[in-house]
């Protein structure tokens, strides 16, 4: 990838790799857009293959994260960071970990608050605690807005609730036979949701013992693999890693709606948001269903009430129906609709920020 290519394509400010040969922290934060706000987004630990495959991540990341606050109404520009490292490693050693995030909280002070951090795959409030002991540009603290990965899943909830509607004429889960791929931090509150409200699930994951969770807890049916995209279900729920969605997988589906806490579950937005829509699926778009999270963290920057948030995200129902009708009566592929309503909300506020103060 030519990355100054790349950047100048989508609009990017700044790539930054930080690097601390003590803890060996390897770091790369983006920061895609600062135009509605300081750029705010998690950082994930993954054990990526190479570097190429951490840059490609995090810059697709933060630009995802633009879009997912602009959408949200939140004043907040797009970051990312991601730490290249393998996370059951750094689980094992407590010292080195205190250490390493106090490295990453030094660096991220360095860019002075135009970026702020929070929880991603892989890190925990433990680790932001961490982070928070050298900068204040972090947040979902556990004393201040804690995990958002329950606000996550009350998010995602609603856009399956949406996307019902718009697919089956009713909102309701009831009933409905509902494919839920990783029940991790997100998927399984979201699957206690479903399973409240009537729903059949199915689960996969490759952890047996969430899996095993459950099937005990929810009656759920374990589905193996890349079975997920092939069974016969109302609603495919992508909760895991991103990239799902792709040439081999789309035409497998059976489903009426996709909706699910996932980042970039299209491999390819332009080519597989058309896809998707040809075949006639309801597609919630990613950065819409799943910006409950961040809707919570935000509210910790200024004064945080746990009422006022569940409100804000009881929003994404109408978002995501709005997004799914404007789709439908303009041939639009639903990822389509979205970025152009978060476009649309940038140039806005980009010109407002253009009027002098003094
Ligand atoms: P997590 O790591 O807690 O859960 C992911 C789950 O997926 C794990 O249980 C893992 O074992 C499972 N998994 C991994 N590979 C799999 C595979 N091939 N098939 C089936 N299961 C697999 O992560 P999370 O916080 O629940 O996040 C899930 C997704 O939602 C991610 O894409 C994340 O970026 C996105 N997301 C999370 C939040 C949040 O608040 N946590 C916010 C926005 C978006």
């Amino acid at each position: 990838m030519k990355i100054f290519d790349y950047m100048q394509k989508y609009g990017y400010e700044q790539l930054v790799m930080f690097h601390d040969k003590h803890t060996d922290l390897k770091a790369i934060t983006c920061i895609h857009s600062t135009v509605l706000g300081p750029s705010l987004g998690g950082t994930r630990i993954w054990n990526y293959a190479d570097e190429n495959e951490a840059i490609e991540d995090v810059l697709r990341l933060a630009k995802g994260m633009t879009y997912k606050s602009a959408c949200a109404g939140l004043n907040l520009g797009g970051g990312k960071s991601v730490i290249i490292a393998d996370p059951q490693e750094l689980r094992k050693d407590i010292v080195r970990r205190e250490a390493f995030f106090r490295a990453f909280g030094r660096y991220v002070e360095g860019l002075s608050g135009r970026y702020i951090t929070a929880e991603d795959m892989n890190t925990t409030t433990q680790d932001m605690d961490y982070i928070n002991m050298e900068t204040n540009y972090v947040c979902g603290l556990e004393h201040k807005s804690g995990n958002p990965s329950p606000f996550t899943a009350y998010g995602t909830y609603k856009a399956i609730q949406a996307s019902c509607k718009a697919a089956f004429g009713d909102s309701s889960v009831k009933g409905k036979r509902i494919m839920v791929q990783g029940i991790g931090a997100v998927g399984y509150p979201l699957c206690r949701r479903l399973f409240a409200d009537g729903a059949i699930l199915f689960v996969s994951d490759i952890n047996q013992e969430r899996l095993n969770d459950a099937v005990r807890e929810f009656g759920a049916t374990i589905v193996n693999g890349d079975d997920v995209y092939s069974l016969d279900c109302d609603v495919f729920a992508p909760c895991a890693r991103g990239g799902g969605l792709n040439d081999e997988t789309i035409p497998k589906l059976k489903c009426k709606v996709v909706a699910g806490a996932a980042n970039n579950v299209l491999a390819d937005i332009e080519k597989h948001g058309k896809m998707i829509h040809d075949r006639g699926i309801f597609y919630a778009p990613d950065y819409v269903a799943n910006a409950g999270g961040v809707i919570n963290v935000y509210y910790e920057l200024y004064t945080y009430d746990e009422a006022v948030v569940y409100r804000h995200i009881d929003r994404i129902y109408d978002q995501v129906l709005e997004i799914l009708n404007t789709s439908k009566t303009t041939n639009v592929p639903t990822a389509a609709v979205a970025d152009k309503m978060a476009e649309a909300r940038i140039n806005a506020i980009k010109n407002v920020n253009s009027i002098y103060l003094g």
